[in-house]
Parts: C-alpha cells; structure tokens; sequence
C-alpha cells in the first residue's frame, strides 16, 4: 500500500519518491547557490550565462518533463505552463525573475510532494493490518516465514502481543484476541481450542496454537487490503470531473493569456512587454494544482477515516452517493434484528421433539442461513454428516434434504406452498419452521429473533439526518409489523422472496429525488442480488464472510448498526471537504488572475499563491480523517 499511483493527468510532480525529493533538493541548492553569485559579479554577459545556467539546473525536469508529456498528447499541464512562463520571462530579459520563479515552483513543489506523501503514508498506515511475519511449528521448533510462506494445514504459534497473520482455528492455547484491526471496534473476545479465528486480529493474553485453514492471499487480511487497494481505482465523479476540468482549464488559462497580450497591444495602445509579462503572470497563478491533488486526497482520507472504524469501501465513488441518501432499505434477520434464534417451542406430529428437532437441524447442516446457524448451535448431539444427502436451499423460503432416505422439508408456509403439502395456521409471536417428513406435515418448531438494542436509536438518528428507511423482509406480516413498531421505521415490506426485494428497490430507486441515492443494508446472505442493484450495497457482519464481502460495495466488518449514520457522516464530510477545497481554490485563483491581469502581482507572488492555496487545501483534506461521533461531527 505504499505505491499510490498519482493522478493521471500528468500535472504537478507529487508522484515524485522520496531520492527524487532528496536530487531536487541538491539541484535547487546548487541552483540558489549560482544564482546568488550573480549578483557579486559586474559584467553583464558573466552575469547572463550564470542566470541561465542556474535556469537550467533550476528547471530542467520542469522542462524535460512537459516536453515529454507533449510528446503524450498533455499539452496543457502545469510544467507547460511554468516552461512557458519563465521562458517568456528570459525573452523580455527578465532573467532574475525568471531562476526565482523556477527555483520556487520548485520549491513549492517539493514542499507539496512532502505534504501529500506524508498524508497518503499516514492515512496508509491506518489501514495498514498486513502482518509482516509468523511463526510456524516445525520439528526443530519455531521458525520465523513470511505469512505467504506458511502452507495449508501448518501451525502457527502467535504469542501474545502479536498479529494473527492467517485464518485458521485454535489447536491448543486460550487468549483474548482483538478485533479492533479488522472491525473498528476494541472487543475482546476469549478463544480457545476449536474456535475459529481470523488474520489482523490481536492475541492479547495467553499463547496460541493455529492450524491454519486458509493460505494468505485466501485469509481476510489479504481480502481486506485488496479491497481497499482497488478501491482507489474506482475513482468518484468529482475526480473525473477535476481530471476533465484541468484538460479545458489550462488551454483556456493559455488562450486567456495570448488575448491578454494582443488585445491591449493592438487595440489600446498598450506596452507589449508590460502585458506580456503581466500574462506570464497570469500564467503562473492558473496551475490547477490544488485541485488535482486535493481531490483524490480528500477521498483517500474518506475511505481511511471509514476503515478505522471498521468500514471498508470499494471506490471513492460509492462516498458521493452515501452522501446523499434518499432512502435506507434495510433487510431484517441479522440487520436490524440480531439474527440469533431461541427456539421456543416444538410442536410435533406423530413423531417425539428430540426427532422433530433433529429432522431440522440434519436438514439446515449445510445452509448458513441466521435461522440455520441457530438451530444448529443450539443443538447439542452429534451430527453425523453421512446421514445427509441430496440438499436443496429455497431463497426466503426453507431447505428440503434426504436424511437416512427421509425426506426432509423445512421452512415457511411459501414452501410448503410450493410443495402442496397442508398445514394448519398457527398464530404464535414468532417465526414458525414448518417441518414435512417425506411430504407429510410433522409439526412446527417456533423460534424468536430479538431486535439490536441500538436499532431504535439508529433508526430515529437517520430520521433526523432526513432519511427515509424502510425495513424488508421475508418473514410473516405479524412479526415484521411487531418489529416495525417497536422500532419506529418509516415502511414495512413483508413477504417478500429475495426477487420481491428487487422489484421494491427498483421502484424505490425509480421513485428517488434526483441526485439521491438507495442504500441498502443487509446481512449479505440471500441479499445479493438487491445488494448488487442498490446505488450502494452495505453489508454487516462480514467478518468471515466472503460471498458477503463480494458482493457489496461497502462492507462493514462486525454487526453494529451505529455505523451506518457514521458511514453516512464520513461521505458527507467528505463530500464537504472536496467542495470546500474546489471553491477555495477557484476562488484564490480568480481573485489573483484579476490581480496578475491588472498588474498587481509579481510573477514571485504567484507562485507563492499557488503553493499556498495546494498546501491549504491538502491540509483541509485532512480534516476528513477526524470523525469520531455519528449524531454531529
Ligand atoms: P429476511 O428477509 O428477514 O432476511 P429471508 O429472506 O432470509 O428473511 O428468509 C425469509 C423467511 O424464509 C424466513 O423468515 C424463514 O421463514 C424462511 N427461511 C429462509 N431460509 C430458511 C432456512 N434455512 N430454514 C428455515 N426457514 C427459512
Ligand atoms: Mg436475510
């Protein structure tokens, strides 16, 4: 994560490396050094050569690398502008002005590049979790690899203190560990024997013993950082924008400052050297620098400020339109509920509860469904995997399986539907799985879900954002009403099949104000589709999850639900900061052209503007990174 690639329009030098930075700073010195010289000497023509030489030192990349962008087909970039500012300078036979002007655009520059580097390896280092070592187990004990070192199936010893470099389950030992890397949130969590854990998480107590179950570039550190890597191609509107902006920008400053010459030259019988000059200056001011660096930096601190709370953003263009939601559409199980099942009753036919129950949990074995995983966790016997075959998944619906040349089938009322099997209605707070054993009714079981303690909160802070939420579910009418209410959400959508989720969201996405956006928030199982189709797609809870990190475009890593208004007070920040730095920048600039064209201003004097409004608006980004509470920033 060290490489950022720099913008694409080849202006500005901030793609410079650090030894690029250090030559520069030879060559300028040298350059100040000759230059001064020349004020000890008398004779004009010493003089000249030692104005010109120092030029050369001064601005010989400058130079080189417009012509080379020229040869690219970038005419108009800010060394174009400066090459022909300064070399207009020494054709008036200002040559002291013209070194001092390239000696401080370097300067300038260099101070830049510093800036930017600085904030791009900080904002990088917040998000920086890549594990640089493991230990694995070997006969002649522990030896240190890197982690895409370490095979399948190896043993990794991770004392505490230290980073677990790759997925895998605990073997032996029992330490706390700390999500707080990959999720945002500080929780300890107390694993031991047969736990599962996940790379970027701290072990703090005690030592462990791994057996790892994925290689590196499999395990959730590795798909983190790529997902955050690739996120910086996707860039935003508004960098498009800039980048298109400073193509007809700059050869219109140019056309401006030819017009600045001729016109008072010819029609107003105006001095040619002193318009001419004043159009240097015009020149000089025009670099549209600030915003071809701020932009980008500004959305690059958005994504990290989301990161460190465990938000993981796929593109800054995704920021432009969390920024301005219209509609939040939210799927219940595992969302706005926390998706953890209590069984509360089993109500068998024909057959006892131990074999009602068993019948379920064979039959959800494979899906990893919220209701599924409940059952299965709450089940204490063994479960012996062969018993199983042929095993069918219904979306929004239940499972069908053979268990010992039983068939199986477990769901809601939808999927008995399907299967025309008859089922007595059954009015029970809760969501019910009915149970068919070789397509005969053999009962129900009951279970509850409980709503998040934070849900209420959240939903009435996104209704002071003045935001719309709407919940979506494919439980019954009765129980998504129940939670509705308690909640307070603005819309309940019932009954539905993950296709009918679709079909609101497309109407949702009809029905929106212009250059609003629907978000919508889901657990990731089932949801991909609406996940994919929303104008951002958020999903909770993805920690280990990967169809869930795949298939949507904002990821937040634990279940907390209070980082939505978080997630939505970044972009808008974000989205803030950008403006401010454009409206700024544009600002300075016009009220300097003015000053340049008048004749107010030293071509000095504009480059020290240029270098100024940049520095100002990278320092602003910056302020992105600082976003703590989700009620105000
Ligand atoms: P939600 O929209 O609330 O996330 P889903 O679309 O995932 O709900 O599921 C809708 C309904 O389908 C559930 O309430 C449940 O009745 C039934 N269902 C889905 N998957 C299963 C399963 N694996 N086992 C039993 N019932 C299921
Ligand atoms: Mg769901």
């Amino acid at each position: 994560m060290t490489n950022h690639k720099s913008h694409s329009c080849g202006c500005c030098m901030s793609d410079l490396n650090e030894n690029d930075n250090q030559k520069n700073l030879y060559e300028l010195l040298f350059a100040i050094g000759i230059y001064t010289s020349a004020f000890f000497i008398q004779d004009v023509r010493i003089k000249l050569i030692i104005f010109i030489t120092a030029y050369i030192i001064a601005g010989v990349d400058v130079i080189y690398a417009s012509l080379k962008n020229i040869k690219n087909g970038i005419i108009f970039d800010e060394n174009f502008l400066m090459t022909i500012a300064t070399l207009g300078a020494m054709c008036v036979g200002e040559y002291p002005e013209a070194v001092m002007v390239m000696i401080l655009y370097k300067i300038g520059e260099s101070l830049q590049t510093d800036a930017v580097n600085k904030s791009k390896r900080s904002i990088s280092s917040l998000m920086d979790i890549r594990p640089d070592y493991a230990y694995i187990e070997t006969e002649d004990g522990l030896k240190k690899v890197h982690p895409p070192d370490v095979k399948l199936g190896d043993i990794i010893v991770v004392k505490p203190g230290e980073k677990i470099s790759l997925d895998g389950v605990v073997t032996e030992g029992e330490s706390s560990v700390d999500t707080s890397a990959i999720t945002g949130e500080s929780v300890h969590k107390t694993v031991r024997a047969g736990d599962i854990v996940y790379s970027g998480c701290i072990c703090t107590s005690g030592l462990l013993k791994i057996r790892t179950t994925k290689v590196f570039s499999e395990s959730t550190v590795s798909k983190i950082l790529e997902l955050v890597e690739n996120a910086k191609d996707k860039k935003s509107k508004s960098e498009n924008y800039i980048t298109k902006f400073a193509k007809v920008y700059t050869p219109i400053v140019v056309l401006g400052a030819v017009l600045l010459t001729l016109i008072p030259t010819f029609f107003f019988d105006g001095s040619f050297v002193v318009w001419f000059k004043r159009a240097l200056t015009f020149l000089v001011i025009s670099c549209p620098c600030a915003f071809v660096i701020s932009v980008p930096l500004t959305f690059f601190a958005g994504i990290g400020a989301c990161s460190k709370q465990g938000i993981l953003i796929k593109g800054s263009n995704y920021m432009e339109k969390l920024a301005t939601p219209d509609t939040i559409l939210f799927d219940k199980t595992g969302t706005l509920t926390k998706g953890v099942f209590e069984i509360q009753k089993v109500c068998p036919i024909n057959v006892s509860e131990e074999e009602l129950l068993e019948y379920v949990v064979y039959a959800e074995y494979y899906s990893n469904h919220p209701i599924a995983v409940s059952v299965k966790k709450s089940y204490t016997h063994e479960i012996d995997k062969n018993k199983i075959s042929s095993i069918e998944e219904f979306s929004g619906k239940g499972v069908k399986a053979v268990i010992n040349n039983t068939e199986i089938i477990a769901g809601n009322y939808k999927l008995f539907c399907d299967f025309k099997i008859e089922i007595p209605d059954i009015n029970e707070a809760g969501t019910i799985i009915y149970v068919a054993k070789d397509k005969q009714y053999a009962g129900y079981i009951l279970i509850t879900d409980e709503i998040k303690s934070e849900t209420k909160n959240i939903i009435s802070v996104l209704k002071s954002m003045k935001i719309k939420t709407t919940m979506l579910t494919g439980d019954t009418e009765k129980i998504a009403r129940n939670t509705g209410e308690i909640i307070g959400i603005d819309e309940i959508k019932s009954h539905l099949l993950p296709q009918d989720k679709v079909e609101i969201l497309e109407y949702k996405l009809l029905q929106k104000q212009a250059n609003k956006s629907v978000l919508f928030v889901g657990d990731g199982i089932n949801d991909a589709p609406v996940l994919k189709q929303a104008d951002v797609g958020i999903s909770m809870g993805a920690l280990g999850s990967d169809a869930a990190i795949e298939a949507s475009d904002v990821v937040i890593m634990n279940d907390e639900i209070e980082k939505i208004p978080v997630l939505i007070n970044i972009a808008r920040k974000t989205m803030r900061i950008v403006k401010e730095n454009i409206i700024f920048a544009i600002t300075v600039k016009v009220i300097f052209l003015i000053l340049g064209a008048l004749g107010y201003m030293s071509m000095w004097g504009a480059v020290f503007a240029d270098v100024g409004v940049t520095c100002i608006a990278v320092i602003n980004s910056l302020r992105t990174l600082q976003t703590t509470s989700f009620i105000k920033e």
